[in-house]
């Protein structure tokens, strides 16, 4: 056991604020470990929400798996581990023999280290041979990671750092709930406000962050993209463009500039149902001082259109000069705690480490020079995770999972559910019995955040090193070790070290000249800095690699002493990193939702998160104090619908989508629109919001439509119905 304080991250969030982990004797004769303050971390700068602080729960074996366990007459039984490895790999071969490598699909997360997301993307293309591997970090930003591409040529959820909030003299926070996803990064806000600035919060309903807002707007879900548009058109009817900059720096916006003269803003009120006066005084605010941001987060994002969205509110930071530029710019709230990392490195569909694509010969070459491999023994480009998820049982044969839940949080989920139970092999690695985990052959039980080594990104692309602080219980083994003995039993020896360091040796490597250049990063400087902003090249700007310059480095990025490059936290200040320099306008236009309300499904339902429970709930509903503060599902509906229901508070409800039925007590607030209902998406059973929600899928970045599905709600006879 170690004994001294070891500075570390949280497992959950991508805010992955800064703790102090201390062994302390659990009077048992083992040892716990203590949450304690971490100042000199500045991202969180020592505060914590109720996940972080209670984090260590997860760690007793009281709640999680501590021995392999196979299926035998039905029943998940413990077993040794080189069983369980050997019949996962034989479960794999079979179908592998039978239906071709790519019959065999691998499904990652978001919650996993870049060492772990990197090794698992080559595993399934070295030694499974499968195109089929994605992740859950699909469900999360792939939308803003599309249209980030789009525009500016590069995607990382803050091209600044958070610091760079309080400095801005307008935010617009649009579909984010940062009081209740990540609330230490609420005093940002709190002091851009302290400052002079103003905060606009974009959310249907009138959140805890909304709370906060000089400017709250509450659109009807799934129409962000009309009112960006409607913005922009008033941007430019009131000659708010910055002329200046469009021309030195971007293209495309005279495309772009019609189409958002098409969206009148009488027009726009009567989609959104935002009111005219309230788009003029949002154009003020954001107009009106020198700096402005635009923050997005899932409302916008997880949408059948999501990516035009994206594309649509960051057209309105260009068209206004607020991008590239100090203190200005769009940026996106990523959620998961390494998803940032986990999709520059390999484990995403379509793309190689460094955030290369698969697609292209160039990346193919050097990512295989690194493996050790013919670039020609590469698969493709494979399905995006909904799509594969779909394709279990006829496609995909057999499918690993490591770190997600998809029985929970894929939507469609009782669709998705049954195709898990329909496929000839499922193993999956994890740290509880996941809802998805309870229905495989084979469950691995593997090591967890303060019990390894690993580096992660946050959302402002600083890549971290959570460092091992207590030896993992008996029985228990890493990802890492489960990867390598896997390939082994495949038959590729080597190439899969399950030292974290080596591993990120080898990253360092393959990514070094992609767009997320981690080669000027090294385990000895993560423990030294608080984090280095990718990219981080080996040589300093302008040196072989050249990277930096081309993806936007700040001037002056190389300045750092004997030749070190000192990471970028500012990105496209000198230009943006597409191959003219310019950011691109995209010219969009307003669609619906895939789905409307109708006669049989009158209401809108839009799905998220509360404070003490985090993403599917497989980690956080195990721990008792966040269950107590969080105990269960619930409908939020507006006391107009529930009085049109006869509904009372507390009252089961039922909510019926064309996809299945949930049940959960009402709460009534006036705080989401009277159109609306609300449901969390943390629990499974009769509760599972994604039970209801739609697998429409956005054209571009493949995320489907969680936030905006047709629904109606029904007392439930016999539960306070009648
Ligand atoms: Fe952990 Fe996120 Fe809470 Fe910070 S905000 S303590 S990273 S869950």
């Amino acid at each position: 056991m170690q004994t001294s304080v070891t500075p570390t991250h949280c497992p959950y969030c991508a805010l992955q604020c800064g703790m102090n982990l201390t062994p302390v004797p659990d009077g048992d004769g083992g040892s716990v470990v203590e949450v304690t303050e971490r100042a000199d971390f500045p991202v969180n700068r020592g505060a914590l929400c109720g996940k972080g602080r209670t984090a260590p729960a997860l760690l007793s074996s009281r709640v999680r798996l501590t021995s392999p366990l196979i299926r035998r007459d039905g029943e998940l039984r413990p077993a040794g581990w080189d069983e369980a490895l050997d019949r996962i790999a034989e479960g794999l071969s079979r179908t592998r023999t039978e239906h071709g490598p790519d019959a065999c699909g691998v499904f990652g997360g978001g919650g996993l280290t870049n060492e772990k997301a990197y090794t698992l993307g080559k595993f399934a293309r070295v030694a499974l041979g499968t195109s089929q591997i994605d992740y859950n970090g699909r469900f999360c930003m792939s939308s803003a990671a599309a249209g980030g591409i789009k525009a500016f040529g590069l995607d990382r959820g803050l091209p600044f750092p958070l610091e760079d909030i309080p400095r801005t003299g307008c935010v617009v926070l649009v579909g984010s709930n940062l009081a209740e996803t990540m609330p230490p990064a609420l005093r940002y806000l709190t002091e851009l406000k302290e400052n002079g600035g103003t905060l606009i919060v974009i959310d249907p309903r009138r959140t805890r962050t909304a709370e906060q807002a000089d400017l709250h707007l509450a659109p009807r879900p799934g129409t962000d993209l009309a009112l960006a548009l409607g913005l922009l058109h008033l941007v430019v009817a009131e000659g708010r463009t910055d002329e200046a900059y469009i021309q030195e720096r971007t293209s495309g916006w005279e495309e772009a500039r019609a189409a958002a003269m098409a969206h009148w803003p009488e027009y726009v009120e009567r989609i959104t149902g935002v009111s005219v006066p309230q788009l003029r005084e949002t154009v003020r605010m954001f107009c009106e001082p020198e700096s402005a941001m635009v923050l997005t987060a899932r409302g916008p994002e997880q949408q059948s259109k999501g990516t035009d969205t994206v594309g649509a509110w960051i057209n309105l930071c260009l068209a206004t000069g607020r991008a590239g530029r100090p203190f200005s710019g769009y940026g996106c709230l990523t959620g998961q705690g390494n998803g940032q990392g986990g999709r520059e490195h390999g484990q995403k569909a379509d793309q190689l480490p460094g955030y290369r694509k698969l697609d292209d010969p160039a990346a193919r070459r050097h990512v295989a020079e690194v493996w050790g491999v013919d670039p020609d023994s590469l698969p493709g480009p494979g399905r995006s995770a909904y799509e594969l998820l779909d394709a279990m049982g006829t496609d995909i044969r057999s499918l690993l999972v490591m770190a997600s839940n998809p029985v929970v949080s894929a939507p469609r989920a009782a669709h998705v559910e049954e195709r898990l139970r329909s496929l000839d092999f499922l193993a999956v690695a994890d740290v509880v019995l996941s809802e998805t985990a309870a229905l495989a052959d084979v469950v691995l039980p593997v090591t967890q955040w303060a019990e390894e080594t690993g580096t992660t990104t946050n959302l402002e692309g600083r890549v971290l090193l959570r460092k091992q602080a207590i030896t993992p219980p008996e029985g228990i083994r890493s990802d890492l070790y489960v990867i390598r003995e896997l390939a082994a039993r495949l038959g590729v020896e080597k190439g899969f070290p399950t030292d974290p360091e080596e591993v990120f040796e080898e990253l360092r490597r393959a990514s070094a000249g992609g767009a997320a250049d981690y080669s000027g990063i090294t385990y000895r400087r993560l423990a030294e800095e608080n984090g280095v902003f990718w990219p981080c090249p080996a040589e300093e700007p302008g040196g072989p690699t050249g990277v930096a310059a081309g993806a936007g480095a700040p001037a002056g990025a190389g300045a750092g002493a004997g030749g070190v490059h000192p990471g970028t936290p500012r990105l496209f200040l000198d230009r943006f990193a597409t191959p003219d320099g310019r950011a691109r306008f995209v010219a969009v236009n307003h669609r619906p939702p895939a789905e409307e309300p109708d006669e049989e499904y009158p209401v809108l339902l839009t799905t998220g998160r509360v404070v003490s429970q985090y993403q599917s709930g497989a980690q956080t509903r195990r721990v008792d104090e966040l269950n107590a503060a969080a105990p269960g599902p619930f409908v939020e509906l507006h006391p107009r619908l529930a009085e049109r229901l006869g509904v009372v508070e507390g009252e089961p409800l039922a909510v019926v989508s064309r996809r299945g039925r949930a049940v959960a007590p009402a709460r009534i607030t006036t705080a989401i629109r009277a159109d609306t209902v609300f449901m969390p998406f943390h629990w499974p059973g009769e509760g599972r919001a994604n039970t209801l929600t739609n697998p429409a899928l956005d054209p571009v970045s493949r995320m489907p439509e969680f936030k905006a599905c047709a629904v109606r709600v029904e007392r439930v006879a016999g539960r306070g119905g009648r």
